[in-house]
């Protein structure tokens, strides 16, 4: 009986946390589903304001009419950005994205990223020290996370500052460091910033535009090939923001 007991015990504490869990990812979708409509809805609303105000006046003031186009240019940029992050999450939550994994290295791929950013953006000052280091990856992804932390650190620094681009490798690992001298991000918003639509400082971030997206992203690609990101930042003084993967040996792919 007491054998029985207690077996029966840890099949109930097995089932419960079972429960828990399916209970905090539905949580977790219902939540999700409701941001994102929540996000959507503000740039509809946006162009719904233009087209009733062209409606009702632009037609034949120029001046509005240009307005207009360009407020409805603008959202509709935001719009697509939007619903492509969210696809992206939706299709790696589902499993069903197509990937390609090959063996590459990082620090070609940094200087590709950073020349093309330095391409659009000529109001920081771009610096990169870069060691070469090969990973197992889609490198394509791995692009991908790579703009999300340059893009921040375009968003969140002030015109003239320095970004930093660097990779490395240290004990198995390879790492890809984008370091800025930006706001910086409060302590306490730190380990949430990963979070999906999670934004820090509202009134501060409203100006640079987002849904708080991108880093969940990276997020989802350094974990898909065994990686993870690390974030080191203070407020006003600036951040730095790893992405970090296991290294390739050579033969090995
Ligand atoms: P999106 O990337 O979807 O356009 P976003 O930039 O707000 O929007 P994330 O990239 O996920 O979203 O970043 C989440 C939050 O973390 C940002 O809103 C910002 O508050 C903070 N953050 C991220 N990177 C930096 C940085 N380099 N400097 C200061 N704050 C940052
Ligand atoms: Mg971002």
């Amino acid at each position: 009986m007491g054998e029985t007991q207690s077996e029966l015990k840890s099949l109930a504490s097995a089932i419960n946390g079972m429960l828990d869990r399916i209970n905090e990812s539905y949580r977790s979708q219902v939540r999700f589903v409701s941001d994102a409509s929540h996000e959507l809805r503000t740039p509809i609303s946006v162009i719904q304001g233009y087209v009733n105000l062209l409606d009702r006046w632009g037609k034949n003031d120029e001046k509005t009419l240009q307005e207009s186009i360009d407020a409805i240019k603008d959202e509709t940029e935001n719009m697509k950005s939007l619903v492509e992050q969210l696809l992206f999450l939706a299709r790696g939550d589902n499993n069903t994205m197509a990937l390609q994994v090959e063996r590459f290295e990082l620090s070609a791929l940094a200087e590709e990223v950073l020349r093309e950013t330095q391409m659009i953006d000529g109001g920081h000052e771009y610096n990169s020290h870069a060691a070469p280091v090969f990973i197992n990856a889609d490198r394509s992804l791995v692009k991908q996370a790579t703009r999300i932390l340059i893009d921040n650190a375009m968003k969140y620094s002030p015109p003239g500052k320095r970004i930093i681009v660097s990779v490395s490798s240290a004990d198995g690992y390879a790492r890809l460091t984008v370091q800025d001298e930006g706001i910086g991000i409060k302590s306490e918003a730190v380990p949430r910033i990963l979070d999906r639509f999670y934004r820090a400082d509202e009134s501060r971030a409203k100006a640079t535009g987002g849904a708080g997206l991108g880093l969940s992203i990276a997020k989802w690609i350094t974990e898909r090939y065994g990686g993870h990101i690390e974030v080191l930042s203070r407020l006003d003084i600036g951040t730095r923001i790893s992405i970090v993967f296991p290294t390739a040996p050579e033969g090995l792919s």
